[in-house]
């Protein structure tokens, strides 16, 4: 409970005109190998290094909970500074893993109450099934990752011309240090220096490590303090997150799609590691003792590269022209409203990341100065939002909106976000403690909508004909 309020202090949100730091990365910094065989002391500290991590996210995931100044308990060849480094990665990893699962169990727990509620009053539709909480596997290390301090990589100026810094890190062999230079590029410079003072900005002591198909790389950081821009009543821009579209706003633009390529190769992808399971269950049944594991390269590849373009389609949406000045308004997506978004294609789902969109709509507005809240999503994609009139039938497919009353046709994603836009600050909804409340709320507005029409107490009207609704915004 502690623990969670402090968190949340953590991530109040900041005010406008009031100044708070944000940590930037310059990442993709290749460790160059100066002569043949200086690394080789890094690649073999590597696997020691992956294996002590994984022990200790397996302890903080399962037995014990997450503590990072936790006195060592596994044997290891690392030095003790190395080992501490691990304990602290390790729990924070495992704290981040325990939270989403937390958040999950409570999201099944809901979903199992209402499935029990309308079991109960018989309001069951034939094919609902009783939602499953299937158990979550200990997050796995792969590649190796090492977020280090100063304790065991040091991070120092070059003094000559040829190298900008030196790192000196520490080896499995004792008083044997390596130091491996870094040659940062013309961008990597760019991003480094200040460009008020020309001056290079002061770097945080802690670096990363990554280790990628046989290659080094480095991430550098800095602080830097960014102050909250936007003005008081700022038009709100809403945001509505999709897998074909992953950005859609109210203004009427589109950013990016898991669509087109992205979804052939997670296919492929897919059928692969179907072959590849097929192959482990054989070799089971058979009693071969190690079994090839089921994630691939080109899976992992497909990861990256669909975060990618998730980072360049929020990207676009915040350096667009027209969206200066503006505020913007995101669903705070929970599993529910994502599996309602996806319908029956769980691993499609999961395959987009759909979770890390809202993570960079908040990372992209903190870092600009731009104010970003995250709203009430839920009934955002069935509400119409010339009526209010809330219906799932208001949506006759994935892609179309169409409102039963009123007879309003939009894209639905379209009409989700002009929703979302009037739902920054709207307290009546944010009172609401459950789904049913929320939609007897839209109901009601819906209602008052009514009579402002002077339509009285009519009951929803057959749908009008395209383009014969008169209230209609205009369409995108
Ligand atoms: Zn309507």
């Amino acid at each position: 409970m502690n623990e969670k309020r402090k968190q949340r202090k953590k991530k109040k949100r900041p005010t406008a005109g009031e100044p708070y730091p944000v940590t930037r990365a310059v990442t993709h910094i290749r460790l160059v190998e100066v002569n043949p065989g200086k690394l080789a002391a890094l690649d073999a500290l590597a696997p020691v290094y992956l294996a002590l991590c994984q022990a200790y996210v397996t302890l903080f995931c399962t037995t014990e909970s997450p503590n990072k100044l936790r006195d060592p308990l596994y044997q290891t060849p690392l030095s003790e500074r190395w080992h501490r480094v691990a304990i602290m990665q390790a729990a924070g990893i495992a704290r981040s893993w325990r939270s989403n699962r937390t958040t999950a169990y409570q999201q099944y727990q809901d979903d199992l109450a209402r499935h029990q509620k309308h079991q109960a009053h018989g309001q069951l539709s034939a094919h609902a099934k009783e939602p499953q909480w299937r158990a979550w596997n200990v997050p796995t290390l792969r590649e190796p990752c090492i977020q280090a301090n100063v304790n065991v990589v040091k991070l120092e100026e070059s003094r000559d011309s040829t190298y900008d810094y030196w790192l000196t890190i520490s080896t499995l062999e004792k008083g044997q240090p390596i130091q491996v230079p870094v040659k940062l590029a013309v961008y990597h410079k760019a991003a480094l220096t200040d460009p008020k003072t020309h001056r290079g900005k002061k770097l945080n002591s802690s670096v990363r490590l990554n280790q990628r198909d046989g290659v080094w790389w480095l991430t550098l950081s800095y602080d830097e303090e960014v102050t909250q821009e936007t003005v008081a009543g700022a038009p709100v821009v809403g945001i509505d997150v999709g897998i074909a579209n992953f950005v859609t706003t109210s203004t009427g633009k589109q950013y990016g799609s898991f669509h087109k390529n992205l979804r052939a190769r997670h296919k492929r992808d897919r059928a692969k590691r179907r072959r590849k399971a097929k192959l482990r269950a054989c070799l089971q049944k058979k009693g071969v003792k190690y079994l090839p594991s089921t994630s691939s390269r080109t899976g992992q590849r497909l990861i990256r590269h669909v975060k990618h373009e998730i980072n360049h389609a929020v990207h676009q949406c915040f350096a667009e022209p027209e969206h200066q000045g503006v505020q913007f308004a995101y669903e705070a997506l929970s599993v529910a409203s994502m599996r309602f978004k996806a319908r029956a294609q769980n691993a499609y789902l999961r395959a987009s990341h759909l979770g890390h969109i809202p993570q960079q709509i908040a990372w992209n507005s903190q870092k600009r100065g731009v104010k970003a809240t995250p709203v009430i999503s839920a009934y955002s994609s069935q509400e119409c939002s010339v009526c209010h009139y809330t219906d799932h039938k208001n949506r006759p497919d994935q892609r179309t909106f169409r409102c039963q009353v009123c007879g309003f046709e939009a894209h639905a994603d379209y009409n989700a976000s002009v929703n979302l836009s009037r739902r920054v600050g709207d307290r009546q909804l944010r009172a609401c403690r459950d789904r049913s409340a929320i939609k007897a709320v839209l109901m009601q507005r819906h209602e008052t909508w009514k009579q402002q029409q002077g339509m009285g107490n009519t009951s929803p009207v057959k749908r009008r004909k395209r383009g014969e609704s008169s209230a209609a915004v205009s369409s995108i």
